[in-house]
């Protein structure tokens, strides 16, 4: 298994420019496959690239996923991978509002409205050929709290750190990583002021508590691309952007996203 490991991760920072091979909860698989079609993992169509003379499959695995052996299914049969363990941190914050922590009985149907509008964002399948998956961050800033920390917040638990949070001056621009599409925008209860972005086959990126935003659903983004600014809005200690990377309907690491070498 070792080797396997070994070859996937040369695969992927030597040849192609994927993400980065790290299969822990949270985390992403890449998988060789001999076929691309009708590739799935828990049900949902996952991101499929072709390699020399075969394919590899880019699987995003949820946080909340039990280490142990997983398969996709695909049209040439099932193809198995494991699932390491990973500990995150724990984080403790205080927050000020704290509406924002135990949210009246009011705000519940809009918090319970704005949910399923990013789910069905995240659970975008668009078809491309090749989505660029090799990103920079989206903002300049400092990355202040990172991915997947187990977060106590006024002393509560709550869902741990589904992104990265880059800490910039108010008013900070911030710029889409790769083209794609506007699949939403909305100021949500927590997120605040937000922007979804469909880069396809799955992968869509969330830009989170912004000031101002500068695009309407249905547009088409480039690389580089301005979005909006960055703000404090929603749930917020502080001016910064949350940063969330999803592939297949799980949140990931978007470290894995960066500092790519030798991208065709
Ligand atoms: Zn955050």
């Amino acid at each position: 298994m070792k080797c396997l490991a070994l070859t996937l991760l040369m695969i992927g920072q030597c040849a192609l420019g994927l993400p980065e091979h790290d299969s822990v909860p949270g985390g992403i698989a890449l998988v060789p496959l001999t076929t691309d079609r009708n590739v799935m993992f828990d049900g949902r169509l996952v991101m499929v690239t072709e390699s020399e003379g075969g394919y590899i499959a880019v699987v995003g695995i949820p946080l909340s996923c039990s280490p142990g052996s997983f398969h996709l299914d695909t049209a040439e049969g099932k193809v198995h991978f494991k699932v390491k363990e990973k500990q995150y941190e724990e984080q403790r914050l205080t927050i000020q509002n704290k509406r924002k922590v135990n949210p009246y009985a009011q705000d519940m149907e809009r918090i319970t409205r704005e949910r399923a509008e990013m789910d069905a964002a995240f659970n975008h399948f668009s078809p491309v050929n090749r989505a660029d998956t090799d990103f920079d961050l989206p903002t300049e800033g400092i990355v202040s709290s990172s991915f997947g920390l187990r977060r106590i917040l006024n002393d509560q638990p709550r869902s741990p750190h589904s992104g990265m949070d880059i800490a910039a001056p108010e008013g900070t621009s911030i710029h889409s990583p790769a083209p794609g599409k506007i699949v939403a925008t909305g100021d949500y209860f927590f997120n605040g002021n937000t922007v979804l972005v469909d880069h396809g086959q799955g992968l869509i990126t969330m830009y989170c508590h912004m000031s101002s935003i500068n695009v309407e659903v249905g547009q088409a983004v480039d690389k580089g691309q301005y979005l909006g600014d960055v703000g404090k809005t929603g749930r917020a200690t502080g001016a910064h952007l949350h940063w969330g990377v999803s592939l297949n309907n799980a949140r990931v690491n978007p470290d894995l996203f960066l500092n790519q070498e030798n991208t065709p």
